[in-house]
């Protein structure tokens, strides 16, 4: 096998140039991308990028320099639109035609878009490459108010930058509280409360129906019949994976992803679909999942690349995430859909706080807000499936690590 084909710009497709680095990999490498840059990492975009912390040379993952050195090609700022599976090429929009013997998709996924009344209008934006952050950087910084749609993670940290920024924030979530989809109604408390303290004005079970503006967007209506003004609007309403290059191509997939198996290998095996796009069964939760993190795109292509350089590798990793407002780090171990109870250890008033999720007595998953002993134990807890004594979880008389190392040796 001589050539390989990377289609992607982020973490999963910057991996993969490391991982064939350091596996020695000896064939033709070409990465394609519809980006300008090279593959850059997304989570400072609603974060430090956002509040100018660093700049635009602190993304790359890798410094182009180390493509040329891991002898791989670079094909930026031009999008792969067809796959021949029988003549194993790949077409670039430029008209390029690339042969591959292995081909990996890590085409990640784009922002979901307002689809109401004035979803068209100037001055809505939404935060997934450098190039919507660059947009709205201009308006962000002259904007006095912002309205932001959608209390997912993305839109908390961006009203937690333009609070700090000074701005007026309006969060309008349409579920009964934010961050319902992903975590415990505790935890939604406290970050309802978190962004209250800190000044953002909060509306649950709010719908937007529809943006008003002449020429560009001057407010938002919602189905309770409610008005809000803003100079600027941010929808962080969810991400649609880029399937449409597999599915042209006759590659299982549904909307809600390019199946995959244990392998990454999607249902041409020559084809491998990692990352963001990626729709797999889990095996440590026993059901099929899409995630939306570091970790899940970085070790997915590291599976993928040791199972083309011939090892039985296959995905098993345990989830995490990590997600920063106002200088407070949440760190985020496992799955937590399915737990029968919340254990709750530390102050939430106080800003340090872990909570677990269990079910049957194991730990499924843990939420750690300025808790980083607990994150890392929870992490081999979950994965060691024990039995656990909720009392000893909630005990602050002792380190975390004590009495995690007490339950990994008992
Ligand atoms: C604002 C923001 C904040 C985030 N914060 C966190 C966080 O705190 N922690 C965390 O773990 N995760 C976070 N994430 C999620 C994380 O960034 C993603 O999970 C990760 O980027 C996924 O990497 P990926 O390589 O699978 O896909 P992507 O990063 O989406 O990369 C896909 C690339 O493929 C390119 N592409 C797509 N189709 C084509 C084509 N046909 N031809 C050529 N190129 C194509 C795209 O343009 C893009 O460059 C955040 C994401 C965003 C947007």
């Amino acid at each position: 096998m001589t050539k390989l084909v990377i289609i992607g710009g982020g973490h999963a497709a910057a991996q993969i140039a490391t991982s064939l680095r350091m596996k020695k990999f000896e064939g033709d490498v070409t990465l394609v991308s519809d980006e300008p840059v090279v593959p850059y990492q997304r989570p400072p975009l609603s974060k430090m990028y956002l509040s100018g912390e660093i700049g635009a040379e602190r993304l790359p993952i890798l410094r182009e320099q180390a493509y040329a050195s891991a002898n791989i090609g670079l094909k930026l700022g031009v999008r792969a639109t067809s796959i021949d599976r029988a003549e194993k090429t790949l077409a670039l929009a430029n008209g390029e035609v690339l042969p591959y013997d292995k081909l990996i998709l890590a085409v990640g996924g784009h922002a979901r878009r307002l689809s109401c009344k004035g979803a068209d209008l100037a001055g809505i934006h939404y935060v997934r490459t450098m190039t919507d952050t660059d947009a709205m950087r201009g308006e962000f910084n002259t904007a006095k108010r912002i309205v932001i749609v959608g209390g997912g993670y993305i839109g908390l940290e961006v009203a937690a930058v333009a609070r700090r920024a000074g701005k007026d924030v309006t969060i309008l979530e349409a579920a009964d509280r934010i961050l319902a989809r992903v975590v415990a109604p505790e935890v939604s408390a406290f970050y309802t409360r978190l962004h209250t303290e800190e000044g953002v004005d909060i509306h649950t079970g709010e719908m937007v129906t529809e943006v008003e503006g002449n020429d560009r967007a001057a407010a938002v209506l919602t189905d309770s019949g409610k008005r809000f003004e803003s100079d600027m609007i941010v929808a962080g309403i969810g991400l649609s994976p880029n399937i449409e290059l597999a599915t042209s191509a006759g590659i299982t997939a549904l909307d809600a992803g390019i199946e995959v198996n244990e392998h990454c290998q999607t249902s041409d095996p020559d084809i491998y679909a990692v990352g963001d796009v990626a729709w797999f069964t889990h095996s440590h939760y026993g059901r099929t999942m899409r995630l939306e993190s570091v970790q899940n795109a970085v070790d997915q292509a590291k599976v993928a690349v040791e199972h083309i350089m011939g090892d039985d590798a296959a995905y098993d990793a345990l989830p995490w995430f990590w997600s920063d407002q106002y200088g407070l780090k949440l760190q985020i171990a496992g799955l937590s859909e399915g737990y029968d109870s919340l254990v709750v250890r530390g102050d939430p008033a106080a800003r340090s706080v872990a909570y677990f999720y269990m079910k049957g007595g194991k730990m499924l998953a843990a939420d750690c807000i300025g808790r980083i002993a607990e994150f890392i134990n929870a992490k081999k807890l979950i994965t060691a499936r024990l039995d656990i004594d909720a009392a000893l979880l909630r005990d602050e008389s002792r380190p975390f690590k004590e009495i995690a190392a007490e339950m990994l040796t008992a």
